[in-house]
């Protein structure tokens, strides 16, 4: 993409309002614009990220068997009255609406009551199991803070992944497997050695649920982390009973604050139950499904990885969540030879399938290398009358500020193999 054709700007101040420090940098960035409080829209380049990091996801859970639907936002309220989860006083942050006849409507906050609802027109028999749909779809939450950026807010894609399973042992193989799925997505962002696998609160199926937690101290929750064994305990388990339970003791662990990037809960059979999903086994009795339901937010994650891999100069992409790979700056200053050979570098890589944004614009040099590190793409590659009397174009990559000298298919070379 040429940036002359990209009509996003960079600024130097983040909106007063906003305190939280991925969102300032993002907006700075232009990648995205902010609503209201809790409301944010994705512009080009950050639109072009949360794809990064939805096809991550999609990849990880095509792998482990997953297969991909979209519900609809808008629900009825007679499927959640069947697990009580219609009623204000038991789920807080429900946006509600109604149709011109006065019926109400919700709209989702997740997604557990649709689609059990929907899978009784799939499964019937024990041949029809294990099933593990998956959407990224829109939630609304009313949440009431909304002070951490892109990490909580009040409408956002949420990836959700439901499994169905004939017996506990079935779920228990694909929960490990879909834990070891969410390990490879965080790992894959950048994240892997600040998140942590968190034992947390199981509600009325399970012991335990498992948070992925990355350490932070732009996080709202608070875990026990052992570094040891790469494992940690939500504060709201942490007593006597979980850490003997898990082989911890309190000397081996240190506070941390985190945000919650992923979760991932066994259901059990409350929604199978309450709205009458279940399956005939082979003596052909009727058996409720039991279920799991294992939720990713692409933009929570997003705005982390903004958060925590960002420097004083902006943000610092990783490779595969970056919206492009390199960044070619051409400093032209009025010479006709650099714009050629600025075009000819930049026809060659994207023909070469490199992914390149190309600031083309008539622009000092200072105002493009600020914008350059500002947006963050793991690679610049400078054109300029210097790299053209030397024969090589100057590489300088954002995340340590190596710099190297290279000429094209030095360059093509580096760029399309791995
Ligand atoms: P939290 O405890 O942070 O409120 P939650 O436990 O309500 O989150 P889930 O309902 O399990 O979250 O949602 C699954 C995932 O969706 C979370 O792990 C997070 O990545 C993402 N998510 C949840 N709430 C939001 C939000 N308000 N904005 C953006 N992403 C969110
Ligand atoms: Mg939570």
């Amino acid at each position: 993409m040429r940036q002359s054709k990209l009509f996003t700007k960079t600024r130097r101040e983040a909106p007063k309002d906003e305190v939280s420090k991925n969102a300032q940098l993002l907006i700075r960035a232009g990648y995205v614009h902010k609503e209201m409080a809790g409301v944010y829209d994705l512009l080009p380049l950050g639109l072009r990220t949360f794809n990064k990091v939805v096809g991550i996801i999609r990849e990880e859970m095509n792998k482990i068997g997953g297969t991909e639907l979209h519900l609809s936002a808008l629900q009825d309220s007679e499927t959640w009255k069947k697990t009580d989860r219609w009623d204000d006083e038991k789920v807080d942050s429900w946006f509600k609406t109604s149709l011109k006849t006065g019926t109400e409507l919700g709209l989702g906050f997740t997604h557990e009551e649709p689609i059990t609802a929907l899978m009784r027109d799939h499964i019937s028999s024990y041949k029809d199991l294990p099933a593990y749909p998956y959407q990224f779809q829109t939630k609304f939450r009313n949440e009431t803070r909304a002070k951490s950026g892109l990490m909580r807010t009040r409408e956002f894609v949420m990836k959700d992944l439901y499994s169905f399973s004939k017996n506990e042992a079935e779920h228990q193989k694909f929960y490990d497997a879909c834990a070891d799925a969410y390990e490879r997505v965080f790992e894959r962002v950048g994240l892997g050695d600040k998140t942590y696998k968190t034992f947390a609160s199981g509600g009325s199926f399970s012991k335990y649920s498992h948070e992925f937690q990355t350490i932070s101290a732009a996080g709202e929750d608070t875990i026990y982390v052992s570094r040891d064994r790469k494992i940690a305990v939500n504060k709201e388990v942490y007593n006597d009973e979980v850490l003997a339970d898990l082989g911890l003791s309190k000397s081996d662990l240190a506070e941390e604050t985190s945000i919650e990037v992923g979760n991932i809960f066994g259901l059990g059979t409350r929604f199978s139950e309450a709205l009458g999903l279940a399956y005939k086994d082979d003596s052909g009795s009727d058996i409720p499904v039991f279920m799991g339901s294992y939720g990713i937010g692409p933009a929570r994650l997003m705005a982390t990885v903004a958060e925590l891999l960002s420097d004083d100069k902006g943000l610092v992409w990783p490779e595969e969540v970056a919206p492009f790979r390199v960044h070619l700056v051409s400093l032209a200053n009025g010479n006709d030879d650099v714009v050629t050979e600025a075009d000819e570098l930049y026809r060659e890589l994207t023909e070469a399938g490199v992914e390149v944004l190309y600031d083309d614009r008539d622009a000092r040099a200072g105002e493009k290398f600020a914008d350059s590190d500002l947006l963050g793409l793991p690679l610049r590659l400078v054109v300029s009358e210097k790299t053209l009397a030397a024969g090589k174009f100057e590489c300088v990559e954002r995340a340590s500020g190596t710099t190297q000298h290279k000429s094209l298919s030095e360059l093509i070379g580096m760029l399309t193999t791995r």
